[in-house]
């Protein structure tokens, strides 16, 4: 809790937790952090206990997308109390450090912070802890993939070739740790424009199925670029709380992983 993290021997698989679903990426700004939070809203709005453990270390965004700022207590100086917000149980190195200051650590002390936040957390009784990890295949994902027992992990990506390039790597390194793939989820394809209905494919189309047909995985969910789902995220409230389209759409990625 106090000074810096270091990792401990032993594995980090949280008492109660039923399932650890990880959702990764290959680049940054793909919107894995939008997707875990409206999924972790649209899981909990059809009745699961769910968590939320922001493990973008270095960009910690859920603090933000659920309108959370307080430091979560930590009584005696050891276990962490968790926040709640719009029924999601949630944790983020971003609730303990000021918003303006960087975390600027090895290896070592990513990996601490990891195992604090999975295991020193008071999780409680939960049917999915969602873990929002950083982009890329890094330390983070590497401790998580290795010391814990994951349910499965979700690639998100947009249909950019830049992005698909990493994303494929992305879910190389799941494959390398023997993590599940549940699926990958194409974020930010279609563009609408609310004045003329006119539709447009601003970061190309159909590189995420290709992929996903190659590796003989599903494509959990089509999300286009949606207004009011970056307004949401801004705000502190994920659009999967009101009954709008993306509401929809978060609700039938819910119920897909549910079964
Ligand atoms: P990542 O976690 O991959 O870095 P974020 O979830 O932080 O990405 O998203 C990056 C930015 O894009 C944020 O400002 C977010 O609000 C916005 N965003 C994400 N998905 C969408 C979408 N489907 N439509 C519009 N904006 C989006």
């Amino acid at each position: 809790v106090g000074g810096h993290p270091q990792p401990q021997e032993g594995r980090m698989n949280p008492p109660g937790v039923k399932a650890v679903i990880a959702i990764g990426s290959g680049k940054g700004g793909v919107g894995k952090s939008t997707v875990s939070s409206n999924l972790a809203v649209a899981l909990a709005r059809a009745g699961k206990k769910v968590g939320l453990l922001d493990a973008d270390i270095h960009g910690p965004s859920q603090p933000r997308m659920f309108g959370v700022s307080k430091r979560p207590a930590s009584p005696d100086g050891k276990t962490i109390i968790p926040l709640h917000a719009h029924g999601v149980t949630l944790m983020s190195i971003g609730l303990m450090l000021p918003e303006d200051k960087a975390v600027v650590w090895r290896g070592p002390m990513l990996m601490g912070a990891l195992q604090q936040m999975m295991m020193q957390v008071e999780w409680g009784e939960l049917d999915v802890l969602i873990v929002d990890l950083p982009p890329g295949t890094g330390d983070v994902q590497l401790t998580l993939g290795q010391k814990s027992d994951l349910a499965g992990a979700i690639v998100v990506s947009t249909p950019q070739d830049v992005a698909m390039l990493d994303a494929k790597k992305a879910l190389d390194a799941f494959e390398t740790l023997k993590v599940p793939v549940l699926g990958l989820i194409e974020n930010m394809s279609l563009y609408k424009c609310p004045n003329c209905g006119h539709e447009a494919h601003l970061f190309g189309e159909g590189g995420v199925a290709a992929e996903a047909e190659r590796l003989g995985l599903p494509v959990l969910a089509n999300l286009p670029i949606d207004l009011e789902t970056r307004l949401g995220g801004d705000a502190g409230t994920p659009v999967a709380l009101g009954d709008g389209v993306m509401a929809q759409a978060y609700a039938q990625l819910a119920d897909r992983l549910i079964k």
